[in-house]
């Protein structure tokens, strides 16, 4: 059934799922604060409006696909935010990748408004996001979950219930966790064995035929020219800015200090991604940590 749904934040990730929504036959307004980025939504259809406040009034559903925590925050709070805007009874879905913490917060605001929240961030990179088949990581009540399925599936293909509000939130980072470690460990492998004398090709001929393969190698191999559509085959054009894997990893290390959990690894990959981003490849695709090896 057609939805009236509101859409904030446009980007690399927002810009096709809000795509595929009026694909489905939803009506959507949107929001952006980056005016370019509304002009393709407008082209398909979409209603452009100028605050989240305006964004949310009179939606069934009011969905949120933004960088970071401040990011939800500012769109969420004050005289212009979504929730001086929601009627009862709408339905927030924040598919931002943020800190569970400020999910539950803003889920406490969005329940007093007579409202209900789902947190649901995703995988699957922009390719995922175009062809609409990402893995969406649910957190909020079950009922609620069930009833938005056939939403979440314009975007989707694997849609996972993970628990109570914020859990989507906290399995998203874990799952971030390995792919920041792994892309660390295929960079490190191929710039030791190309050092070496190894062909990059052959590396990656063998390795994704063997126990070293992972998604970093297949779909996102840092070796230029191996894999056709990967960031490191077009100047590491993201794909998945450095500067995001290094806000999940921040995200992490939060988390597991909170729950006095070791991360190893995720505190000396968070510092390698911080000095690639040094570097200048804070925009770029996170393979682009392989610049650390030369
Ligand atoms: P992006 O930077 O490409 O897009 C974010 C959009 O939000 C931009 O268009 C920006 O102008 C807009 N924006 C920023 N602040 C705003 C505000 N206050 N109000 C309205 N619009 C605002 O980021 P992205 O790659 O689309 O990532 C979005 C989220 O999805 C992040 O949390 C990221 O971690 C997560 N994610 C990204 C990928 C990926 O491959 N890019 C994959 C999985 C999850």
């Amino acid at each position: 059934m057609s939805k009236k749904i509101g859409f904030i934040g446009l980007g690399t990730m927002g810009g096709p799922m809000s795509q595929n929504l009026m694909k489905a036959g939803h009506s959507l307004t949107v929001y952006d604060i980056n005016g370019e980025a509304l002009e393709s939504a407008i082209a398909s259809g979409a209603i452009a409006v100028s605050s989240p406040k305006e964004v949310s009034q009179g939606v069934d559903i009011l969905i949120c696909m933004l960088p970071a925590s401040q990011h939800v925050i500012s769109a969420a709070y004050g005289e212009n935010g979504f929730l001086a805007g929601l009627k009862k009874g709408t339905v927030v879905i924040d598919m931002s990748t943020i800190d569970p913490g400020t999910t539950r917060s803003v889920y406490a605001h969005v329940k007093e408004a007579g409202c209900e929240m789902l947190d649901a961030p995703v995988s699957g990179s922009s390719a995922g996001a175009i062809s609409g088949t990402l893995t969406i990581m649910v957190g909020g009540d079950k009922a609620i979950f069930d009833e938005q399925n056939e939403i979440l599936s314009a975007m989707g293909t694997n849609i996972i219930h993970c628990g109570a509000i914020g859990m989507g939130e906290t399995v998203k980072l874990a799952n971030n966790l390995v792919a920041a470690v792994s892309m660390a460990a295929v960079s490190e492998a191929f710039a030791l064995a190309q050092a070496k004398g190894a062909d990059a090709q052959v590396l990656f001929d063998v390795i994704s035929k063997s126990s070293g393969n992972c998604w970093a190698l297949q779909t996102r191999c840092p070796a230029p020219g191996v894999v056709p559509d990967s960031p490191s085959t077009n100047d590491y054009a993201p794909g998945f800015m450095t500067k995001l894997m290094q806000k999940d990893l921040g995200l992490a290390l939060t988390a597991a200090n909170e729950a006095n959990v070791p991360l190893y690894m995720g505190a000396l990959v968070r510092e390698l991604y911080a000095t690639t981003s040094n570097m200048g490849y804070s925009d770029s695709d996170f393979s682009a940590i392989s610049k650390l090896y030369g």
